[in-house]
């Protein structure tokens, strides 16, 4: 094979190619992405003669925004209708695939969802047939292989690796809102703690009787998170607040400016949900960890519509810079996570606090 597939949001195609287009070139690879606007996944077609499996491996699925799952692919098949089957594992067979289960997908789009019934009923005579030709497997390195049917005529297989791939089908972490929490906002925090904190170490960064900062609260889904796993918030917003949010007793709400806002000692958390200029944002993220005033943070970038990947680009290399300017070590990822719209998530973690 030498093509990647890839999942998005669909209509972030474009961001996607040219988020890929940028990484690539500056690792010395070069390829052409091949997508239709709002289909919700991208070709990567690499150079012939060189394996894609290590470009899959040099632009691990966490290192990029845009993408929701990457596959090391198959050429897309057309099928008909009397025959589904059969070329699927012709194809398996003939590229000399072995894996531990299949998972059989379709685009986050309406055109998709009408797909389900479709797959489910091919479900099982896929697998039995895989089986029987040995591809499907009890031990197989635990990879993984991507059936995605984006038309009932039209399938292109993909490979997952355990370690570089979202664990969940689509590339959607679906989560249920919780009881109680004011707001349907209140899930991208979830989400992003999701992504970014390992889960055996929630104890450790998330807990109790922690400090943390909430710009932008009202009217307080981030903060009821926070609240929920036992910290004492700061929320700041001229808004108001969610009552019984605020009768838990670990909010201190302030109707103040969260950019000039300045926390009373050091905290453990910055998250922040203000609409605004990225780049404005980005500036008074900065600043809280120059200063220190927390040890990690989790915050939006809301995007226009156009270049956004570029708009992202230029709002992460320029908090490295400075970061690294003041000489603070951190680990600094972003994603377009599932409960993000127009906007990106940005964790940092200062290193050495
Ligand atoms: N994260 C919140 C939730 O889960 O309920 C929703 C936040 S909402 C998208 C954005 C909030 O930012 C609004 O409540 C608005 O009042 C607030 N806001 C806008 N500019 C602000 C500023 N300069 N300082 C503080 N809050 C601001």
């Amino acid at each position: 094979p030498h093509e990647l597939l890839l999942y998005c949001r669909p209509g972030f195609e474009p961001d996607l190619a040219a988020e890929l287009a940028d990484k690539t070139s500056r690792i010395g690879w070069h390829g052409e992405s091949q997508f239709a606007p709002g289909t919700g996944f991208l070709r990567f077609l690499g150079p012939p003669d060189e394996p894609i499996n290590a470009l899959q491996r040099a632009l691990p699925l966490t290192s990029l925004v845009f993408a929701r799952q990457s596959l090391v692919a198959l050429s897309p098949l057309t099928l008909t209708r009397e025959d589904r089957l059969s070329p699927i594992v012709e194809q398996v067979v003939e590229s000399g695939w072995n894996f531990e289960s299949i998972w059989q997908e379709t685009p986050d789009t309406n055109d998709g969802k009408a797909l389900s019934g479709l797959i489910k009923a091919l479900e099982r005579p896929l697998a039995s047939l895989l089986k029987k030709r040995k591809a499907l497997r009890r031990k197989a390195g635990a990879r993984r292989l991507h059936v995605l049917w984006s038309a009932g005529d039209r399938v292109q297989l993909g490979m997952s690796f355990p370690g570089n791939r979202s664990e969940a089908p689509g590339g959607i972490r679906r989560l249920r809102f919780p009881h109680g929490a004011p707001s349907r906002s209140t899930l991208k925090l979830e989400e992003a703690w999701h992504e970014f904190v390992p889960r055996d170490e929630w104890e450790d960064r998330l807990g109790e009787g922690m400090q943390a900062a909430d710009l932008g609260a009202a009217p307080g889904g981030w903060t009821w998170q926070l609240v929920n796993r036992g910290m004492n918030v700061y929320a700041i917003d001229n808004g108001p607040m969610d009552k019984s949010l605020m009768a838990s007793g670990l909010v201190e709400h302030r109707r103040e400016d969260g950019f000039v806002w300045k926390p009373p000692c050091r905290l453990d958390w910055l998250v922040c949900d203000i609409v605004d200029r990225p780049t404005r944002v980005v500036e008074m993220v900065e600043r809280w960890l120059v200063q220190r005033w927390c040890r990690e943070a989790i915050f939006n970038l809301k995007l226009p519509m156009r270049q956004r990947w570029w708009q992202v680009n230029d709002c992460l290399a320029g908090l490295e810079a400075s970061l690294h300017e003041a000489g603070i070590p951190a680990a600094l990822s972003c994603r377009h996570l599932y409960h993000d719209r127009e906007e990106v998530t940005v964790h940092v973690r200062l290193l050495d606090a």
